[in-house]
């Protein structure tokens, strides 16, 4: 149509061009300044975060009143990512950056070194939680190559300590804010305690000889040292690639003998390993636990870090012969009120 004008009557043509990008800009400009502001016209916390279960967790404790942005895509390896150079502007603009750390993240966590500004904070939320005396080492995280299993927020009740830090550094950032973190952050933890004791009641309901683990992806040594399960075996080799033939039959060696009842591979790590394992000791193979990952997309139900908790527990409590059925009664909705402006990439 703007092309027909411009033949008409070049004048009018650009005068509507004009007019249009100026009403459309307004809007937005408009719309930008109600999210970017507090009601006090200052500018929101500008918060980054890594990893979803991460980036859920403080968009829990921060609401309404921060923008926040996670970097690492979900359904990608986050042991190995390796942020975008644009990523680097993010830095630039946040004000806080919280990470897992306990070597998760190095790539991002050299990147926002380098380009955050001197007053912006990076907070290491696996490192301030867990003493170094803590740190597990295990399968697909052996000692001899000092990098601990990084996974903490697999046990709720470290999950709760990330958000304890969360609201504390929020706090100390707005501190006109401190009441309203402060309430999300009670709102957290009377879920999380929900949440914990559900799942005690769930694997009490296993019978004791299959409280066992074997993963692919080796992320559930906290869960299962707090709720009294054994991780026997996680598939991943601690450089990501595929275990040797030799390995394989090992593993099968061991299921047969430790007779557990069923397997579980990652949604995020497929690998045909883990059939063949299932395939060759007849047992079943479950390959939907979620590791680093939400379940759903953004704006689903349960694509939090409540509803990840809740779906990858009933996974493996039902598959290995006990009763889920309390979860269920977990409430996993959103713990503010209001709109969430956090971005899931
Ligand atoms: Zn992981």
């Amino acid at each position: 149509m703007l092309k027909t004008i411009f033949k008409y009557d070049n004048k009018i043509g650009l005068f509507l061009v004009v007019f249009l990008v100026a009403l459309f800009a307004g809007c937005q400009t408009e719309d930008a300044k109600d999210q970017l502001l507090l009601e006090d016209g200052s500018i929101k916390p500008r918060v980054i975060t890594t990893v979803s279960p991460i980036t859920s967790i403080v968009d829990a404790i921060g609401g309404e009143r921060i923008t926040l942005k996670g970097i690492v895509p979900e359904g990608v390896n986050s042991h190995t990512f390796d942020p975008a150079p644009s990523t680097a502007i993010a830095f630039s603009n946040a004000d806080i950056i919280f990470l897992n750390g306990l070597y998760l993240e190095e790539p991002a966590l050299d990147m926002a070194l380098k380009n955050k500004r001197e007053e912006s904070k990076i907070v290491l939320l696996g490192n301030r939680t867990l003493d170094k005396s803590k740190w597990v080492y295990d399968f697909s995280f052996p000692e001899e190559q000092g990098v601990p299993n990084p996974h903490l927020w697999t046990d709720p009740m470290l999950a709760l300590e990330y958000a304890l830090i969360v609201s504390a550094e929020l706090s100390a950032l707005d501190p006109s804010g401190e009441t309203y973190y402060q309430s999300n952050y009670k709102t957290f933890e009377a879920r999380i305690l929900n949440l914990d004791s559900e799942i005690k009641i769930a694997v009490l309901s296993i019978p004791k000889s299959n409280r066992k683990l074997l993963t692919y992806h080796d992320s559930f040594p906290y869960f299962a040292k707090r709720y009294g399960l054994t991780v026997i075996a996680a598939v991943q080799p601690s450089d990501f690639t595929e275990p040797s033939a030799r390995e394989v039959a090992q593993l099968i060696d061991q299921v047969r003998l430790e007779k557990v009842p069923a397997i579980f591979g990652s949604n995020v790590f497929p690998s045909p390993v883990m059939s063949q394992i299932a395939h060759e000791t007849q047992i079943s193979f479950i390959d939907n636990l979620r590791d680093d990952d939400l379940p759903g997309s953004h704006g689903d139900i349960g694509h939090s870090y409540l509803g990840l908790m809740v779906e990858n527990v009933r996974t493996i409590v039902v598959a290995l012969g006990g009763d889920a059925e309390g979860l269920q009664y977990v409430d996993t909705s959103p713990i503010f009120q209001g709109e969430s402006q956090v971005i899931y990439p």
